[in-house]
């Protein structure tokens, strides 16, 4: 089967679906002008601090950063959270809401990614599932409650080379340390409730479906949630992916870009 066949296959899968399930991975993102996480160009090490290589990503991803390295954690994730802010969605966010549109139970999102960019696409919040959290609230470090708040332009113009221990943003309860409200390695400290309840919407909307399509683009090997999930739903699996893009089952594999093959598909809907 040549790729053109593919994408009309793909294309059938949405013009006759009632709900469209997006399972989105960094891949989905790199699009926007986020860099793919690792490597030397990658993501992660552009977030570094002054002095620290590419060697340091380790141990910025470990939970107990913020208590060992707070200052050197909050420049990583303080220049993370300005470049999730800076970049704006591409346009294969609006394809998917349009194709969505057409559908009698719409999209929902179940997404890895931490930058919000589904939000900031128009996405309503209650139809996003973010596994990992999201760098959108921040949460107590300790954590001495549930709570959660918004982080929203907290580092908008700020310099994060030149913040001090004691600028760091703090927990509006006790004053402890805080963080982003994401999922990091052997973290037994994320405040799980908003993805808590977003799963709930998620199982609630997959009840109600009946033939549904879902679109898994970028889902990264190295940390399977996304594609783990994408393959436990019932309905046709479209995969996309710049590679690894076989899909076992009723499905279909399309290598490229995340923009690039929604597009293709976009056309191929008329
Ligand atoms: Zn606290």
């Amino acid at each position: 089967m040549n790729a053109s066949t593919d994408v009309r296959r793909a294309a059938d899968w949405v013009r006759s679906a009632d709900a469209i399930l997006i399972a989105a991975g960094a891949g989905m993102s790199v699009d926007s002008g986020l860099p793919d996480f690792r490597g030397t160009g990658g993501l992660w090490t552009a977030l570094l601090p002054a002095g620290m290589t590419e060697r340091d990503v380790g141990s910025l991803t470990q939970a107990n950063c913020f208590l060992e390295k707070p200052l050197a954690a909050w420049q990583f994730y303080g220049r993370a959270l300005q470049v999730c802010r800076q970049c704006t969605p591409h346009a294969g966010y609006a394809l998917l809401k349009r194709w969505a549109a057409r559908t009698a139970h719409g999209a929902f999102v179940f997404t890895s990614n931490v930058d919000g960019h589904f939000q900031a696409a128009g996405y309503d919040e209650s139809s996003v599932l973010e596994c990992h959290g999201t760098l959108n609230f921040l949460q107590c470090g300790s954590p001495c409650s549930n709570r959660i708040w918004a982080s929203d332009k907290l580092m908008d113009g700020i310099d994060v080379e030149a913040l001090s221990p004691a600028g760091l943003p703090r927990c509006m309860q006790c004053g402890e340390l805080a963080r982003p409200n994401f999922l990091l390695f052997d973290d037994s400290h994320w405040v799980a409730q908003r993805t808590s309840t977003q799963w709930e919407c998620l199982s609630i909307w997959l009840r109600t479906v009946q033939r549904p399509v879902v679109i898994e683009i970028g889902a990264g090997t190295v940390v399977p949630s996304v594609r783990i999930f994408a393959e436990s739903v019932r309905g046709p699996l479209i995969r996309i992916n710049l590679d690894n893009s076989d899909v076992a089952g009723q499905g279909v594999g399309l290598t490229g870009s995340a923009l690039d093959v929604l597009s293709a598909i976009d056309a191929a809907l008329g």
